[in-house]
């Protein structure tokens, strides 16, 4: 069974199995930095630091699976479901706040 809204598929969190494929940034691999920015694009589900200096090329990110990040930060589950297209960042309130992935600049 699938969800589906507007034609896109929902991931929801929770229900993932373990060994999801997930795409995660150095910061984040290197524990330097939290789970701040949870992201889901074209299917793909991206757990990043939420900061701006991250290059472009693929050596700033790892795939490692869901379940490796959610037994260090738990609380990555109170997200609960994503459309994709959507993403989830982490405000200095430490709630969950989601939102349309904004067009891009350029
Ligand atoms: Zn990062």
């Amino acid at each position: 069974m699938r969800s589906s809204v507007a034609g896109s598929e929902t991931l929801d969190l929770e229900k993932l199995p373990s060994n999801h494929k997930t795409y995660i940034c150095k910061h984040v691999f290197n524990t330097d930095r939290p789970v701040a920015y949870v992201v889901v694009e074209d299917g793909d589900l991206s757990l990043l630091c939420g900061c701006y200096d991250h290059e472009e090329s693929a050596r700033d990110y790892k795939v490692v699976g869901l379940a490796h990040l959610i037994k260090r930060q738990p609380d990555i589950l109170e997200i609960g479901e994503l459309f994709d297209g959507w993403q989830a960042e982490r405000l200095e309130d430490g709630c969950w706040h989601k939102s349309p992935i904004p067009e891009a600049a350029n």
